[in-house]
């Protein structure tokens, strides 16, 4: 009934279910920094946040991955969550670009919330059960009226196998 693309779709959407709850208590991090610039991405609140700073960065360059705890007024610290800064907002989905007068950093940030993350993973598995269910359907209305459940042949006359794709009827 399931393919391995709905299989993968069902773990993947799990995966993310248990990150979607655990970003409101974590923040989880991936982080690449080379000497102009930083990109971050991390969980923060039923989003993914996307973060890109560019100014001199002081070394170590390179990945880092890592978890911090929530500090208090954290979020209201945050570019995203400030209305002023943020450019454009659309069912959750926030965009901000911040660009001080001083020059002295480039800032860019993005967040998707994760039941929009959520959608294509569902939507795969439901639409194969969905197919299922029709096709269900269709076999048991086919029966019904003594034609193949495969292809629909007239089986009155045969009613032990199908002379037009081979099935067999099952008693
Ligand atoms: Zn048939």
């Amino acid at each position: 009934m399931f393919n391995v693309l709905a299989v993968m779709s069902l773990v993947l959407c799990a995966a993310m279910v248990a990150l979607w709850v655990r970003s409101y208590w974590t923040r989880d991090y991936v982080e690449h920094i080379s000497p102009s610039t930083s990109v971050t991405v991390k969980l923060r609140e039923g989003s993914v946040v996307w973060l890109k700073i560019e100014m001199s960065s002081p070394p170590p360059y390179g990945w880092e991955i890592g978890s911090r705890p929530i500090s208090a007024g954290e979020s209201s610290r945050d570019v995203i969550n400030t209305p002023r800064l943020l450019e454009w907002e659309f069912m959750g989905v926030r965009y901000a670009h911040v660009r001080p007068t001083n020059g002295q950093f480039t800032l860019s940030t993005a967040a998707v919330p994760f039941w929009m993350l959520l959608c294509p993973t569902i939507a795969i598995p439901l639409l194969q059960v969905m197919r299922w269910a029709v096709r269900q359907e269709r076999r048991a209305a086919r029966r019904a009226v003594g034609q193949c459940a495969e292809c629909g042949y007239d089986l009155r006359a045969t009613p032990e196998r199908c002379p037009e794709c081979g099935t067999m009827p099952q008693k």
